[in-house]
Formats: C-alpha cells, sequence, structure tokens
C-alpha cells in the first residue's frame, strides 16, 4: 500500500508493516504521520500549537517506535539467539522492552556490555546508527545515538 503525504506529495513510510501509522521522511515536510486506521493526521507545528503541554509525549511516542524497531532489526540480523537473549534481559532488569530504549538507551547499552563481548555490542549499535541514520535530524533519535555511542 502506497500512501502520499497530503502536504509535500512524497510516498509515506510505515513504521512497522501493519502498524498502519505512515511518516513523511521529508525533513523540510511539516507534516508527522498519519494513524490510517483512524485517519488522523499529525503535524508538527499543528501538534505544538494544539497541544501544549502533551507536545513532548505525543511527539515522542513515534520516534519511540521508531528506535524500537531499529534496535529489533538490528538485533535479528545478528541472529535469534542475541534477540531474544537482549529482549529477555530488558523484560528481566528493567521491566522494559526494546520501545522504552529511546528514554532509557543506559538499558541497552549495559545488557550489551554486560551480556556479549565488545565486537558483538559494536555490531549492534553500527547497525541501529545505520538504520536510524536518515532519522537523526529528530533530537531525539540523535541524542538517543550519541548515549548509545558513549564510552562508560
Ligand atoms: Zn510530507
Amino acid at each position: 500500500m502506497i500512501v502520499n503525504c497530503p502536504d509535500c506529495n512524497k510516498p509515506l513510510i510505515e513504521f512497522d508493516i501493519g502498524s498502519g501509522n505512515y511518516h513523511c521522511a521529508n525533513p523540510k515536510c511539516n507534516f508527522q504521520y498519519i494513524e490510517i486506521m483512524s485517519g488522523k493526521q499529525h503535524r508538527k507545528s499543528i501538534t505544538v500549537e494544539e497541544t501544549g503541554s502533551e507536545f513532548d509525549s505525543l511527539d515522542r511516542k513515534p520516534k519511540r517506535i521508531l528506535v524500537g524497531l531499529a534496535i529489533e532489526s538490528s538485533l535479528l540480523n545478528m541472529g535469534h539467539s542475541i534477540f531474544d537473549k537482549v529482549t529477555s534481559k530488558l523484560r528481566e532488569d528493567y521491566d522494559a522492552s526494546v520501545f522504552d530504549c529511546l528514554d532509557n538507551p543506559q538499558y541497552l547499552k549495559r545488557i550489551l556490555d554486560r551480556n556479549f563481548n565488545k565486537n558483538v555490542g559494536e555490531v549492534v549499535v553500527k547497525s541501529i546508527k545505520t538504520v536510524l541514520g536518515e532519522f537523526a535530524y529528530y533530537e531525539s533519535v540523535r541524542e538517543f545515538l550519541h548515549h548509545l555511542a558513549e564510552e562508560n
């Protein structure tokens, strides 16, 4: 299914196949994402003006999903055993999932540091960076990548 941005007319990208949330990857475009199921549209400036203090949580939600999916796909590329280990450690140690990692990059970092050799951790971080590279114009994504790359 191809959905074009109502503002800039570029094809929208679905966050996760089947999620029904399509976002515009054009950094100059004001359009953020559309929820296909409800038809609800989210725009950068309108979100800020109309929702005021709710802006942060609304604005961060799609980025949590984005970062979570980037982590998932990077882990899966490394193999199912690594994926299983990291996701179960997130749950056991922090009662968290990959979707909590935007707000808590240290969770993922600690799990990688403690449970895998340095090379594995580096490859995972590099892969996440590659996947998220085109979204680094979002400050929250940039911050996440920055924290992930920090030395202990
Ligand atoms: Zn657009």
